[in-house]
Formats: C-alpha cells, structure tokens, sequence
C-alpha cells in the first residue's frame, strides 16, 4: 500500500490571532512572496487529483490541515474538499483527515464535518488561562468551548502545547490531568529566524529540565497502567522497541513533507517553508516533478550544524542529532546537549517499560 501525506495550508499563515511566539508568521514574514488567499477549489483539487495519480489503486491519502488557521478557509472549503477526494478516490484506497487548530472557530456545523469524516483535531492550548493568555492573545475561553463542542459531537481531539521559558512541567501535567487531555504533544519554543532573543523561547537547560520533570510525572502514570500519550516519549518509546518513529526527526533525519499552500506552492517542511526552499507549485507540476524539484534538493542538502558530541554520544542510535530546526538549541552550550541530558535521564525507565 503506498501512503503519502500532504500538509495542507487551506488559508496559508492567515489566522484570526496574533501569538507572539507564531512560528508560521515568523516564516511568512521571511519569504518575499506573500501567500495570504484562501486556497481555491481548482487548487485543491489539483492536489487531490495528483496525488491520487501518483499512489494508485489501494493507497492511502493522509490531509493534514494547518495554518495560519485553516477553519478560516470556511465550512464550504472543507465539505468541498471532502467531496472532490471522495470523486477521485482510487479503487481500495482510504483517506485520513486531521486538522490542527487554535480552537476559537470551532462551531457546530465544523464539528458535524469533523465527525461524519473522522477527523483527527489538534487544539492549541498551552496550559491555565494566564499562561496560555499571555502569549496567545487572550484566547483561552474561546478554545476550552472550542474543545467542549468536540466533545460534545465525539470528534476525537489532542492537544498542542507551545512550551515557553515560563511552562512549568508539574502545572501543566496537573492541568493535563484536571481535564482529561492525555493526548498531548509539546512543541518547543524556538527564538525567531533571525536569530534574535526572544523572551519566550526555550534556553538548553530550560528545555532538558522541562522534558525531565514532564517524563517523571508521564512515567509515573504510566507505570500504573493509565493511558497517556506524549508524542516525544512516546515515539522515544517506539525507536527504542521498535526502532522506528512516526515523529519526523526524531531519529535525526527529514522525511520529505508536502507542505502545500493557498495558491499552490509547496515546500519541504512546515518550518522551512522559506524562499530558497520553494518548491514547484501543484497547478503546474506533478508529484513526481514535486520530489525531484531543485527546492527539494536544496532543503535535504542544507543542514544545521550538529552538537560537538554527537559523533560520541552514548544515545546517538535513538537521536541521531535531531531534527535540524531545534539543533541550534541543542548546541547552544559548548560540551552540554539538552536532549543527551534528558535521554539519559529517561532511557533506563524506557527500558522498564519496554521490559513489561
Ligand atoms: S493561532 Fe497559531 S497560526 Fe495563529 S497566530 Fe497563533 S500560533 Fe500563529
Ligand atoms: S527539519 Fe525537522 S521537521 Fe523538517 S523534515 Fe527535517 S526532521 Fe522533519
Ligand atoms: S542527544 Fe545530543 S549529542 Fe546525542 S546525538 Fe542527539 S543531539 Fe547529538
């Protein structure tokens, strides 16, 4: 069976919020195109068409929706898109749909297209109202109904952390677990392209320290028995026993993403949708064409440095130096690396799970 998934930008980096630590606006703001359209049928179905060509019979499609806020894309852009991928559908092949989303635009007619397709929603909140307001312009409220609609219509949910200088592991596993959230996937705060210093952003030992206080508590509970799934260690969990990981990067190399925008554009991956990465757009050019494109070349053949200790690193084989974005965290001490501090403080525990 051949998979293939596109990360799909319905309303590019266009959002309904201004968070201050936005890593896909940051991006937008470094391209000299400006993509800000609400992706058209014809483009959408171009994609639909192509990939379905490309695949075959018996294949299967995964959408991942993102933005910016895709549900700003409206109900239409969804039921339409929905339609043209069951109109071109190959014989024996299935389909997957997941969105990730700030919550605020949630409504009933969104949940009744959610649920009747089986999307999977991501929701973005990053723990108790004051953080989460501080940095994602006050829209707390907005998301917790957001989430209430999901579960009021069984729309399976999970939900997205932005982890800052200020997150505290402890609090944020007891807001987890006051509200049944266990389903969770952290994303660290990076400072901006241009390198600058931001006030939010993760230092080296914040991160490890982070990761080390949020793994107790997740393996405190899952020693227990309970279900609780935190994609990092979860997917650490899995290259340990099984030696593969769904998460890319997490064994240290890129698998090549489809990141498609409103008007077409494609890029390698979803934090480096930039300029001299630009890929062929999906109106003009075929799958194919796409993987073989120089902006694909480059995005593989450019790298970020890798910390001075990983040629050395006694958890290489379930690192690999990481995925490239973050290395520039990773190597932020000479002769410390955050994630060889958290690994070794969680692999003989990973072990004992994987013992049971
Ligand atoms: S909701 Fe997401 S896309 Fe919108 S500004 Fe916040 S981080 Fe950016
Ligand atoms: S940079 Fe990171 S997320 Fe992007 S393709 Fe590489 S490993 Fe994956
Ligand atoms: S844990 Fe750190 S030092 Fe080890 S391979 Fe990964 S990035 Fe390199």
């Amino acid at each position: 069976m051949r998979q293939m998934t596109a990360l799909v930008k319905p309303a590019s980096s266009l959002c309904n919020l201004k968070c201050s630590y936005c890593f896909y606006c940051d991006e937008a703001n470094e391209r000299e195109k400006n993509i800000d359209t609400i992706m058209s049928a014809e483009t959408a179905e171009n994609l639909i068409k192509k990939m379905f060509d490309f695949c075959g019979t018996n294949s299967s499609l995964t959408f991942m929706f993102q933005g910016g806020e895709p549900l700003l894309a409206g109900h239409g852009f969804f039921e339409s898109f929905i339609e043209t991928a069951e109109t071109n559908r190959t014989e024996g092949s299935i389909i997957n749909y997941t969105l990730q989303t700030n919550g605020t635009l949630i409504d009933e007619e969104y949940c009744r297209i959610f649920k009747e397709n089986n999307f999977l929603i991501g929701v973005s909140l990053d723990g108790k109202k004051a953080l989460h307001d501080k940095y994602r312009d006050l829209s707390f409220d907005n998301a917790m109904k957001g989430i209430e609609l999901l579960k009021k219509h069984s729309v399976d949910f999970n939900i997205l952390s932005v982890i800052t200088a200020e997150t505290d592991a402890y609090d944020l596993y007891n807001f987890y677990i006051e509200n049944g959230f266990r389903d969770v996937q952290p994303i660290y705060c990076l400072d901006p392209l241009n390198g600058e210093k931001a006030e939010y952003s993760l230092n080296a030992k914040q991160l490890a320290r982070f990761k080390k206080r949020l793994f107790n508590k997740w393996f405190a509970e899952v020693s227990k028995g309970n279900h609780f799934y935190v994609r990092d260690f979860d997917n650490l969990l899995s290259l340990l026993t099984k030696g593969v990981a769904e998460q890319c990067g997490a064994s240290g190399r890129c698998n090549a993403q489809l990141v498609v925008e409103s008007d077409g554009t494609c890029y390698p991956c979803d934090f480096y949708c930039l300029d001299k990465f630009e890929c062929l757009n999906i109106n003009k050019a075929d799958i194919n064409d796409i993987l073989n494109c120089e902006g694909l070349k480059s995005f593989f053949e450019y790298e970020e440095e890798k910390n001075s200790l990983c040629p050395t690193c006694p958890v290489r084989s379930v690192c690999g130096g990481g995925c490239k974005r973050y290395r520039s965290l990773y190597n932020q001490l000479e002769g410390y690396c955050p994630q060889m501090d958290f690994i070794m403080h969680a692999i003989e525990k990973l072990r004992e799970i994987r013992g049971n």
